[in-house]
């Protein structure tokens, strides 16, 4: 029986570029469960997936940052950046420093599939379990017995499971024996409580808030959706909250000062859509009338909108969520390789370890880059 010199299970980011950067390609296979490759890759970003972002750093990621800043400190946006485009990406630039791909998330997998020609393929092989006898893995498929010198888990998170996410990567982590920091949906949307039902009343409005979590503020866009709230501010935010109170200011360049004693109504007064003006207002029992005749009591009420307290009921899940927050602990990882320090040649990428980036490119900037680290490591050895 075939012994492959590397199997990397997931045909994603992380196990895509790791194959693409190996010098010597024969004698490694990548077994993906889905039909196809980068399933996620190309709904990322809207479909133009944010590959990488200008200021990428350690601080932008939840996570052991030393041993973040071990892989992204030398690959950092400016090498990622150059890889793809020497190999002809054309990108474009949104909020001053996102890079997405001009046309399609398609061209960044086209350039991925391209470079791992002559590496073995098994796609529609879901993975099941791995031993080993001796030195060599054996990885248990749907599709019968693979044997291996290394096995590269790059098998992603928990979000999105209609495009392939499994837990088989912790699965494999536990059987080995590694510590997995528990797992939940991140870069997600909050659901409500029944107080906060009249958000649902205005779904497809967004409004430029800041939400502030456990100390930290998120000033970005906030979407009304049917299931709740969403939007780039809540998103970030999600990284931080578990559970408990979140606070939005609607407001948050705005000085209600501005409005005292106007005789132009509120919802015609605050620079916010007048739909969702009207309904906070309902909300907080204040009638909507000229500025100069709310009383003291009244106009104090109106701060309201520059801090509104409210406990989330939870969150959209992993059928909605970007990212999976938790994943395998990292302090059983060499940082210089990312192999194991519990197995020798099995080796972790991607969003399967305890590494979590915010919104803007960096999940798939660690993902891209922790496959190059492994390559380079393993063509060393
Ligand atoms: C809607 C959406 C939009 C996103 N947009 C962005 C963005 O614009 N920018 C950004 O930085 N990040 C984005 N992300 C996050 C980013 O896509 C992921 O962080 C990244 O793809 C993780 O790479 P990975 O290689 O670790 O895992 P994945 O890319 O998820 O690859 C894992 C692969 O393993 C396969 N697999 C799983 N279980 C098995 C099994 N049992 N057997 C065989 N194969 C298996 C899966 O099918 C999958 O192909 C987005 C995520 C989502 C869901």
């Amino acid at each position: 029986m075939k012994i492959y010199e590397n199997a990397v299970i997931g045909g994603g980011a992380s196990g895509l570029m790791f194959a693409a950067s190996l010098k010597d390609k024969s004698g490694t296979v990548i077994l993906e469960k889905n039909p196809q490759l980068g399933a996620k890759i190309l709904i990322s970003g809207g479909g133009k997936c944010n590959f990488t972002n200008k200021n990428i750093s350690y601080k932008d990621y939840l996570g052991d940052k030393k041993f973040i800043n071990a892989t992204i400190k030398k690959l950092n946006s400016k090498w990622l950046l150059n890889w793809f485009t020497s190999r002809g990406l054309q990108y474009s630039i949104k909020n001053g420093t996102e890079y997405f791909c001009k046309n399609s998330s398609k061209e960044i997998l086209e350039i991925l599939k391209r470079e791992i020609n002559g590496v073995g393929l098994k796609l529609n092989c879901e993975i099941l379990g791995i031993g080993k006898e001796g030195n060599i893995f054996k990885i248990f498929t749907k599709q019968g017995a693979i044997l291996a010198k290394r096995a590269v888990v790059a098998s992603g998170g928990l979000s999105f499971p209609k495009l392939g996410a499994s837990s088989i990567g912790f699965d494999i982590a536990k059987s080995f024996g590694h510590k997995i920091v528990p797992a939940s949906p991140a870069l997600v949307g909050w659901t409500l409580q029944k107080e906060q039902s009249f958000f649902k009343s205005l779904s497809g409005i967004s409004v430029d808030a800041k939400i502030c979590v456990q100390n930290r503020e998120f000033k970005a866009p906030i979407l009304f959706a049917h299931k709740g709230i969403s939007g780039p501010a809540v998103l970030n935010a999600s990284l931080f909250w578990s559970k408990g109170f979140v606070e939005i200011d609607f407001l948050p360049n705005f000085d209600l000062d501005l409005i005292r004693g106007s005789k132009r109504s509120v919802s015609n007064e605050l620079p916010l859509p007048k739909r969702f003006s009207k309904a906070f207002l309902e909300h907080i029992n204040l009638q909507d009338k000229p500025c100069s005749r709310l009383k003291g009591e009244e106009f104090k009420k109106l701060s309201l909108f520059k801090s509104y307290k409210f406990a989330p009921a939870g969150t959209f899940g992993y059928s909605k969520a970007e990212v999976t927050k938790g994943g395998i602990c990292t302090d059983e990882i060499d940082s210089k390789t990312l192999m194991s320090k519990k197995e020798e040649n099995l080796y972790f990428l991607g969003e399967v370890l305890n590494v979590t980036g915010r919104l803007g490119g960096y999940n798939l900037h660690w993902a891209f880059t922790s496959g190059v680290k492994c390559a380079a490591e393993v063509t060393k050895s």
